[in-house]
């Protein structure tokens, strides 16, 4: 019989397509047709044609270890020789044991669980509810409301996104956002921060407004504030100024609200600490993260949730209300827990640490005597580079321009990956480029990355 011949020519024989308007894929990317990834090497990217792409980003933060590290390939292989999957309901799995042991323990003080899942935005959703259910366990039913800064982004599921600051973002769906988010300015001193106050003086104004903000709402019906300890994609690398955190800890503690920091792309390293907060010298209540976690071996976010926290949700009247069929996968575990693992045994955060310094320094040596390079920031192997019409002014280019993005096709034409954020006219105050390499990037890997990302500005303006 002909019951199993093919109905037509199986799509693995013909030519590869990739481009966006006949692909089968709907591709996110807005080019017309897409480089085929087909090999990756250290901080390198290689196409179908054989093109070599530096990964100075790290795609957007995730690639921590670059490409073809061969002792995660082996765990992941070691891994699928005993169980690919075994689901948390019936199961725990041994990587997914010693990877919380092992986040748990160079955690901040008071973080004793870890709930894993499969990304960022899964990550916030998680910290989310069980904040809410932390609430409802304690009778607290009031505590709705999530406090969130303008000018961030948590991630693209809705309750994510209702977190989520950028209004570009959201517009879309914003019939559909949670209106029980109240969003309050984000620390950026190098815009916003008056010319006669200090940086402390700032970081207590704002620290005034979100207790203000409380106030406003009042204290007893707000559950969470939820912020990025170095605000990547939305502004570019942006860590708060010194006191800032601990202030909105202290207000915190003051009302009873919990301290959720999203490290989905500054933690597990990216800043030269572990943990971004750490610089900032506190303690949260929960921390997301994903991205730097897998280093892009596999899909993986988490949340580790304070012993605090984790204890009235466990012993409570309903146990964990949140989950997903792929959370505390062993594959993915796996390969984290191996990540993990080279991080600490290769130093590779003291490296980044000991690189900050080196990284700035190419950077204003290689750009910032340039005319449109209003701002070179961050910390450890994550920096932005705001760029403007006017430096004395600061003023952005317009949005219409997506200089941004222009940049970051100028870039990749020229082998160099860089992730660009821009638009004034939502919200965001300009253009920027976020660089945030592979912590085994190399001093000359790093320079190369500064001199492509100079041609590439060249190129567009
Ligand atoms: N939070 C932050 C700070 C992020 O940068 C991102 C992604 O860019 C997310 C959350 C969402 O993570 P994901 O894209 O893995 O869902």
């Amino acid at each position: 019989s002909d019951r199993h011949a093919p109905v037509s020519t199986p799509a693995s024989t013909g030519p590869l397509r990739r481009n966006r308007a006949t692909s089968h894929v709907l591709h996110r990317h807005t080019g017309d047709v897409l480089p085929v990834a087909v090999g990756g090497e250290g901080c390198w990217l290689i196409d179908a044609e054989g093109r070599r792409y530096l990964d100075a980003s790290g795609g957007a933060a995730v690639s921590c270890l670059g490409h073809g590290n061969r002792r995660v390939r082996d765990a992941i292989m070691a891994q699928l020789d005993k169980v690919a999957f075994a689901h948390t309901g019936f199961f725990t799995n041994e990587p997914m044991e010693r990877l919380a042991e092992m986040l748990v323990e160079g955690a901040p003080e008071g973080i004793g669980r870890a709930c894993f899942v499969s990304g960022g935005s899964e990550a916030i959703e998680s910290a989310l509810k069980i904040a809410r259910q932390y609430a409802v366990e304690r009778g607290d039913l009031a505590r709705t409301r999530v406090i969130a800064r303008r000018q961030s982004y948590h991630g693209n599921t809705l309750g994510a996104l209702s977190a989520t600051g950028n209004t570009g973002r959201r517009r879309p769906f914003l019939p559909w956002v949670i209106d029980d988010v109240v969003h309050v300015s984000p620390c950026y001193a190098w815009r916003h921060r008056a010319a006669d106050e200090t940086d402390i003086a700032y970081g207590q104004r704002l620290a005034a407004e979100f207790e203000h903000q409380l106030r406003v709402l009042g204290p007893e019906t707000v559950l969470a504030f939820v912020a990025e300890p170095v605000v990547g994609a939305t502004l570019g690398a942006v860590p708060a100024v010194e006191g800032y955190f601990k202030a909105i800890r202290q207000i915190c503690d003051r009302h009873g609200v919990l301290l959720i920091l999203d490290e989905v792309m500054c933690g597990m390293g990216r800043t030269g600490y572990l943990y971004a907060c750490e610089a900032d010298g506190v303690a949260p209540d929960m921390i997301a993260m994903a991205k730097g976690l897998g280093a892009g071996y596999q899909p993986i976010g988490a949340v580790l949730v304070s012993d605090a926290i984790a204890d009235v949700v466990l012993h409570g009247r309903l146990g964990l209300m949140t989950g997903h069929t792929y959370m505390g996968h062993p594959v993915a575990c796996a390969a984290s827990l191996a990540v993990q693992e080279v991080i600490r045994d290769d130093g590779l955060v003291a490296r980044v640490r000991g690189l900050d310094a080196t990284f700035e320094r190419l950077l204003r040596d290689g750009l910032g005597a340039r005319p449109e390079v209003g701002d070179i920031r961050g910390r450890g192997f994550f920096r932005g580079v705001e760029l403007v019409a006017d430096r004395t002014t600061k003023r952005p280019f317009p949005a219409t321009a997506g200089l941004a993005k222009r940049i970051k096709a100028a870039a990749f034409d020229l082998g160099l990956i860089c992730y660009p954020g821009s638009g004034t006219a939502d919200g965001i105050d300009g253009d920027h480029i976020l660089l945030a390499p592979p912590f085994i990037a190399t001093e000359d890997e790093l320079a190369l990355a500064v001199e492509r990302l100079g041609q590439a500005i060249d190129r567009a303006m």
